[in-house]
């Protein structure tokens, strides 16, 4: 099989042309063409009049080493790379214990898949609900302000990740194509066949909540087991190696092998696992704003006249600004036809969050609007540090909003004023329970407030229409990535803790569903080799 990249098309070309364009790159007879596949299909808009198609092609041809060898120096032109994926082990028979994988998220959703695939029969825990239960908590919260700290968009089954966007691509360097791993499964699973060739593939949310239950049955069939509603209290270690857990039932679980997948916002959880001696760090992370414009303007801006295109589909943006006083500001986990969510964990607090369906068909269009902050600078001395200052910010907002899980918020055009706002304008929030329209100068740190008020601007001469008076920002957004780095070694194991690997999101192993599906696989390798070394 060979592979072709980089072949360009207009974005209303006919079925035809992309075999006439292998025709015409290779220069064969149509005849010598067996087969192609689209393997990756992305877009090229800098020419909003002119938008192009960009293909990457896997094709089957007549005498393919004759062409590969004539073809050589031309880097769009290669030899297809097998990008299935290949099982590290296979557990023996005689195999008694059982690893471990503490949360259900991308991370250890695919740690506990690929450990059973390979016949580990992994004991999976996770402390929310099923994912209907959780459903139905989640929109709870939504609708009547009634916050379950155990059910909640960060904490249940399929994890962070299950009422969001469901973006699916991630910038990690992937040389032995985990991602395709990950995303065949939740093609596997239900999601739509388009995820794997489409250059920007994302699901929505709830497409995920049917894959996840699929993924959660194919887990069970293969012999793992999944307790929800049963969260890890205590790691026991003996001498450096863990031993057991105990869980909040009081029950305890003996295991050398332990999957540490609990995602960014299990602060109770990794207050236990400093205390109990485990190397931690505090990692920068970022803290900001949801941003909401109308969809129709972003699509404009972005593809002029071929906004609408189903092809193209509802537009994204990613945008970085460098500020005077050194900071970073950046567009963040952007949701194109979505809704702001309310995504805290904890009672008295505000976080917001973004997703949508697989339709994109919502009026607005929202991302994070963040500024990066390190513990160098801005929460020194502690690592948990950060958890604290993402606690004090998010206590900022809740009082803010009126102290009943309102969200307050603020017009664009007041914030670069710097006076309150009182009245909506043309984009209506999609933010629920609801937000309050107040200043927001006060609560986020005033270098932050300051390179956001440059930063928007700057954006606006990217996308004409940013700076718009009557957009909307609400916050805060703290749950940017983990405040917390759970440090590991070469083989994934914690640096001081021998049977624990620390994965994912919460770890600072990821930043994302794909990322963390990837890390999951990673983890479940290790243990899985692990394992059969001590057997
Ligand atoms: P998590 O998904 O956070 O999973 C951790 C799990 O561990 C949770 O289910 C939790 O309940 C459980 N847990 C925690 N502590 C314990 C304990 N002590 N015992 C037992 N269980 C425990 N990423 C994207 O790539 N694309 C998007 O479009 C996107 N949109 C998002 C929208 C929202 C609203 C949110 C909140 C996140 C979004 N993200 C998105 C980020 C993404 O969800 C995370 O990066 C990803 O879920 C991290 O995976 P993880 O498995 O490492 O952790």
């Amino acid at each position: 099989m060979i592979r072709l990249t980089e072949i360009k098309l207009p974005l209303d070309h006919n079925e035809d042309a992309i075999g006439q364009a292998i025709v015409d790159k290779l220069k064969i007879q149509p005849a010598q063409l067996h087969s192609y596949n689209v393997f990756k299909r992305g877009y090229d808009a800098r020419k909003k009049t002119a938008i192009l198609l960009i293909y990457t092609l896997d094709i089957e041809v007549d005498n393919e080493e004759a062409l590969l060898n004539a073809f050589a120096k031309d880097q769009h032109v290669k030899p297809a790379p097998d990008t299935s994926y290949k099982f590290v082990a296979q557990a023996p028979a005689n195999l008694t214990e059982r690893p471990v994988v503490i949360g259900f998220g991308p991370c250890g959703l695919f740690a506990g898949l690929v450990l059973a695939q390979m016949g580990f029969n992994p004991i999976i825990l996770e402390r929310g609900k099923e994912v209907r239960e959780r459903t139905k908590d989640t929109f709870g919260f939504w609708r009547k302000r009634t916050l379950n700290t155990e059910s909640n968009v960060q904490f249940g089954e399929g994890g962070a990740g299950t009422f969001s966007d469901g973006k699916l691509y991630s910038q990690v360097k992937d040389p032995k194509h985990y991602g395709r791993k990950v995303i065949t499964e939740f093609v596997e699973a239900g999601a739509p066949d388009e995820i794997l060739y489409v250059s920007k593939p994302h699901i929505g949310t709830f497409k995920l909540v049917t894959m996840i239950e699929k993924m959660r049955a194919r887990i069970i069939e293969l012999g793992g087991e999944i307790r929800f509603s049963t969260r890890v209290d205590d790691i026991h270690i003996d001498d450096g190696q863990v031993t057991g857990l105990t869980l909040s039932n009081g029950e305890k679980l003996n295991t050398r092998h332990v999957v540490l997948a609990v995602g960014h916002s299990a602060r109770d959880t990794f207050k236990m696992i400093h205390d109990k001696g485990i190397y931690v760090e505090a990692k920068p992370f970022s803290v900001g704003f949801r941003i909401e414009h109308k969809q129709s303007m972003i699509d404009e801006c972005r593809f002029g006249p071929n906004a609408g295109n189903p092809i193209l589909g509802s537009a994204d943006y990613k945008l970085v600004h460098h500020c005077d006083n050194g900071r970073t500001v950046y567009s963040f986990c952007m949701c194109p036809g979505g809704t702001v969510v309310a995504a805290t964990s904890e009672e008295g607090r505000v976080v917001t969050n973004g997703m949508s369906q697989y339709s994109r068909s919502e009026r607005n269009a929202n991302s994070a609007i963040v500024v990066g902050i390190t513990p160098e600078k801005d929460f020194p001395g502690h690592p948990l540090a950060g958890i604290d200052l993402q606690r004090k910010l998010e206590e900022q907002a809740y009082a803010l909003g009126g102290s009943n899980y309102d969200a307050p918020a603020q017009l664009i055009g007041d914030f670069l004023k710097g006076k309150a706002s009182g009245d909506l304008g043309d984009v209506q929030p999609s933010f629920t329970p609801g937000i309050k329209l107040t200043d927001l100068a006060n609560v986020l740190p005033q270098f932050a407030i300051d390179a956001i008020r440059e930063a928007i601007p700057a954006f606006n001469k990217q996308i004409r229409g940013f700076s718009t008076n009557d957009g909307l920002l609400t916050g805060v957004e703290t749950r940017t990535s983990s405040p917390i780095s759970i440090k590991r070694d070469k083989s994934f194991q914690s640096i001081n803790t021998k049977g624990l690997y620390p994965a994912g999101e919460g770890a600072g192993y990821a930043g994302g569903i794909l990322s963390a599906g990837i890390d999951g696989i990673k983890a479940a390798e290790a243990v899985a080799l692990s394992m059969l070394e001590n057997a």
